[in-house]
């Protein structure tokens, strides 16, 4: 039987075969492979997952669940973390980590930060999460859905839309549609800014009044001639910056 789910933990329990079905279809999880499951909950796709993958790691926040988990799967099986994905230290874990999970949707935010700054550890992320979310991570420059998710997260990896799920998929149904997506980390080659927290800055700026012009909005981080080194006309706004032209302009206005 189902846990009550509680829904300050964003929590709706994946019940359908068919998209469990895909969804591990879609991680392939190999024996022998380092892997964490973050929000297992009641533990649908933990069970397929530590079939395979031994062991399984899971971070879940929820008390109960956790103690379900470790009453479930024996501890070589599957090691329980409990606590809050936000906190964990994927440093902990093997080099070479995939992560993968049906995560809270309303931290999904922070937890995709959370997960970016560990990317050179990680072989690749398998995640569930809100379409809404998906889109904006994915999108390309010049889109209403282009904003600072896509630009920190597309600087770090490869993205792509695997499927759609829909809302009855989910024990207690969501509100919203949701998407599996799987992140890439690029490789040694990729593009780096020189200061990577100047490169956030800049585009937590860029986008913090969509409106404005990058002159306008950039004022206390890039001056004229930091634009003119980057390339980059300062009429411009943000959302029409690819993930390059970003880089640039950090670059630019860290002489
Ligand atoms: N994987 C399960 C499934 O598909 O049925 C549950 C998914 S549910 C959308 C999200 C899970 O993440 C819940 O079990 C919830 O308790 C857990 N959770 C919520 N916030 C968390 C956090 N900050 N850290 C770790 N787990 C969290």
């Amino acid at each position: 039987m189902l846990p009550r789910p509680k829904k300050r933990l964003g929590q709706h329990f994946l019940t359908d075969r068919h998209y469990l079905d895909r969804i591990v279809a879609e991680i392939a999880p190999r024996a022998g492979e380092a892997m964490v499951e973050i929000g297992p909950g009641p533990g649908a796709l933990t069970e397929r997952l530590a079939a395979i993958v031994r062991p399984l790691h899971v971070v879940e926040i929820d008390r109960d669940l956790a103690a379900a988990l470790r009453a479930r799967f024996p501890a070589d099986a599957v090691v329980v973390h409990e606590g809050d994905a936000l906190d964990f230290d994927l440093g902990s874990l093997p080099e070479g980590l995939r992560v993968v999970g049906n995560l809270p949707y309303n931290v999904s935010t922070p937890l995709l930060f959370h997960v970016a700054a560990f990317a050179p550890r990680i072989r690749d992320c398998v995640f569930m999460l809100q379409k809404e979310v998906v889109d904006r991570m994915v999108a390309a420059p010049g889109t209403a859905d282009y904003g600072r998710l896509s630009v920190m997260l597309q600087y770090r990896f490869a993205m792509a839309l695997a499927f759609r799920v829909p809302p009855g998929a989910f024990t207690p149904p969501p509100k919203v549609d949701s998407a599996i997506v799987r992140m890439q980390p690029l490789g040694e080659g990729r593009l780096a800014a020189r200061d990577e927290a100047r490169f956030g800055q800049v585009v937590a700026a860029a986008f913090s009044q969509r409106r404005k012009t990058l002159r306008n909005a950039l004022r206390a981080l890039v001056d004229e001639a930091a634009f003119a080194r980057a390339g980059v006309d300062p009429q411009r706004r943000g959302e029409t910056l690819s993930v390059a032209e970003f880089v640039a302009l950090a670059d630019a206005a860290d002489r």
